[in-house]
């Protein structure tokens, strides 16, 4: 993952204005005739919190991986099944192709929510040194159930790609490290692994790369926790973003994985783009909510 272009700017600030985690908190007394006073709360905490330790947040993510093996088989017998966008396939011939899936990393396969959980300790923001320093002790854990499905992927004969926007330099080799310990298919030299800025398929987005990948193997599965795992264009704002995803909604759950992400992701920056960039993120989110 390189958080730069996902990470809110809301993530930025120390604290944020309170919006869903203080759903059940106490709430302060209105003084005078001025505007409820509101609560801060570090930012992502509710998230952090969910991801860490509830088992819902399990359950949803045990859930999918189980819902992908089992259609992993019913698209490994179908020769035309292909999970690459039509845009991204043109000029592909895929008859004949060896099989592969492709995976994001990063809250898809493993877990960086210590990395959230020392932003909250520390009462500070996302930074590049910091995250860093995060990714080169190689210590993400699994996510339940992302080791099976691999696996199952490996034991069909399925080549897991890991297309992840961490940077190639310099976060190649702690990924695959780290990715290799937890027992991921990892390549002996690492080639199944393509960062951003991989030599191979430069380019920001990921699009680039899931063609070269394309060009060698037929996709069964995409899986991932952002729009950009799946299709370029997910720095849009909403409208764009539900345009540019319409003729896919029926792909979801069938070629197309989605793991749950409450943390960061580009649905923040969607909802900024809605905003004056004077008006604080919190304040945005918040007046982008709808109460019918
Ligand atoms: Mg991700």
């Amino acid at each position: 993952m390189r958080l730069i272009p996902l990470m809110p700017r809301a993530a930025l600030l120390p604290l944020l204005l309170c919006v869903a985690a203080c759903a059940t908190a106490p709430k302060p007394k209105p003084e005078g005739g001025s505007a409820p006073a509101v609560e801060v709360v570090a930012p992502n905490l509710a998230a952090t919190a969910w991801m860490q330790a509830s088992q819902e947040y399990r359950g949803a993510v045990r859930g999918t991986f189980a819902a992908a093996a089992r259609q992993l088989e019913t698209a490994l017998a179908q020769p035309d099944w292909d999970a690459l966008p039509p845009s991204e396939r043109v000029g592909l011939p895929m008859q004949g192709l060896p099989a592969a899936v492709i995976v994001d990393a990063d809250e898809t396969m493993i877990d960086n929510s210590p990395y959230q959980a020392r932003n909250i300790r520390d009462e500070r923001g996302y930074s590049l040194p910091s995250w860093q320093a995060w990714v080169a002790e190689s210590k993400a854990r699994a996510l339940p159930g992302a080791l099976d499905f691999a696996r199952h992927a490996e034991r069909l004969g399925v080549t897991v790609f890991f297309v992840t926007n961490r940077a190639h330099d310099p976060e190649r080799a702690p990924t695959v490290a780290n990715l290799r310990a937890l027992g991921f298919p990892v390549r002996e030299d690492g080639s199944n692994v393509i960062l951003q800025g991989d030599p191979r398929a430069p380019g920001e987005d990921k699009g680039t790369r899931r063609r070269w990948v394309g060009e060698r193997y037929r996709v069964l599965l995409m899986l991932g926790d952002n729009l950009g795992d799946f299709i370029d264009g997910s720095r849009a704002d909403h409208p764009s973003r539900n345009a540019l995803i319409a003729p896919y909604e029926s792909w979801w759950g069938e070629r197309w994985f989605m793991l749950p992400n409450p943390s960061y992701g580009s649905w923040e920056s969607a909802i900024r783009r809605a905003c004056d960039r004077s008006i604080p993120p919190a304040r945005c989110m918040r007046d982008g909510l709808r109460h019918d």
